[in-house]
């Protein structure tokens, strides 16, 4: 095990993003060990986490250093009717879910094929279909950047809530995360409450699916509605789905009777970005190389040669059409990194 990181001065990032828009860093270290984290020299200039880069979008050179975590290991413990797996943050989180899965540990079935790394899973609180990360999280361990010490944080102190936590919000950039602790069930209950994912497991004529059943139909469901990184290179959903009280809503809802929308459990009213995208016509439309996915309006993707203008003149394009028709500002969904 190397004692020091291998460090890149003069690092291209292109590849190291899902969205690939051309960019470096003045330098870029590669973690693959925790005893590397003290070993590290004090830097400058900016330091920024990187795990597999689908929810960043570098839209400038990045003048500092950038930590890519590549830490590697997965251990089980049994614990009761529960099994807690820690997986280190540099593995990958679909290989995560299709391992436990392989190995009969059931929870996350409708996170499969969600890109990135585990380390940046509790970052958002990731989910999809009906289910997130918070519900199957047992703790996580980090590096305190502020007090470059190791630390064990609990799921109370996470302050997990809808695409956010602690380490988005209220302590961006502080901890690298190192390792992700859940606990996940030997019993099988799949959750299919997501309509959706219901209608999909409803056409294929099966009851009660198997959980590779029910991850072979969140896969599916995925495959269609959203491009492949590695082919079409995209960030995933770019906008957040706004969140607004139940009063805005009926007001909105009464003049556009056609927006999505889904009730919140604090009451709150989470209305769908891409429809507001798609009704007013974004759906296909492009700056340069940067373009609203055809078949999905929440999705934008790098035709080839998008560079950081073309992205963010249609983003701010896509934000003032909203913004005119329905008083709502979307904000961007993943991290876009100016500096
Ligand atoms: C096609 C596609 C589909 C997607 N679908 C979904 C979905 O269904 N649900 C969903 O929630 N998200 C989805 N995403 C977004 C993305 O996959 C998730 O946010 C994922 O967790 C990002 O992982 P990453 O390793 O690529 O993160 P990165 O982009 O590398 O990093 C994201 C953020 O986390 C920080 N970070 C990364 N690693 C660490 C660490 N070890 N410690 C501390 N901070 C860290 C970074 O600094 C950055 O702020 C999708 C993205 C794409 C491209």
């Amino acid at each position: 095990m190397k004692r020091h990181p291998e460090i890149i001065a003069n690092a291209d990032l292109t590849a190291l993003s899902t969205f690939r828009l051309p960019a470096r860093a003045t330098e870029l270290a590669i973690i693959d060990s925790i005893e590397q984290l003290p070993a590290l020299p004090p830097t400058e200039g900016d330091e920024l986490v990187l795990g597999g880069g689908s929810n960043t979008v570098f839209v400038a050179d990045y003048p500092g250093r950038i930590l890519l975590n590549r830490i590697k290991g997965l251990t089980t413990e049994e614990c009761g009717n529960d099994v807690l797996v820690t997986a280190a943050a540099g593995e990958n989180w679909h290989r995560l879910v299709r391992t436990c899965i392989d190995r009969g540990l059931h929870g996350l079935e409708n996170l499969v094929m969600i890109p990135g790394c585990v380390g940046a899973a509790p970052m958002q609180n990731i989910g999809a279909y009906g289910a997130e990360l918070s519900e199957r999280f047992e703790r996580l361990d980090a590096w305190d950047r502020s007090e470059r010490r190791m630390v064990a944080l609990e799921k109370t102190d996470c302050a997990f809530g809808y695409r956010d936590s602690l380490f988005k919000s209220a302590e961006p950039g502080r901890y690298l995360i190192t390792s992700v602790t859940l606990r996940l069930s030997r019993h099988f209950q799949s959750r299919v409450d997501y309509a959706s994912l219901s209608e999909a497991i409803q056409r294929t004529g099966i009851d009660q699916p198997t959980p590779r059943q029910l991850a072979a139909a969140v896969m599916r469901l995925r495959r269609h509605r959203l491009p492949d990184p590695t082919r079409l290179p995209n960030a995933g959903s770019f906008f957040k789905n706004p969140v607004v009280t139940k009063g805005q809503a009926e007001t909105l809802l009464i003049e556009h009777p056609q927006l999505l929308h889904w009730p919140m459990p604090d009451g709150m009213i989470k209305l769908g970005a891409g429809r507001m995208i798609e009704l007013l016509g974004w759906k296909g439309k492009s700056v340069g190389d940067a373009a609203v996915y055809p078949n999905h309006a929440l999705v934008l993707v790098n035709r080839g040669s998008a560079t950081a203008s073309d992205l963010l003149t249609l983003v701010e394009a896509i934000q003032s059409s909203v913004e005119g028709a329905y008083g709502i500002r979307l904000e961007p969904e993943p991290r876009l990194i100016k500096t």
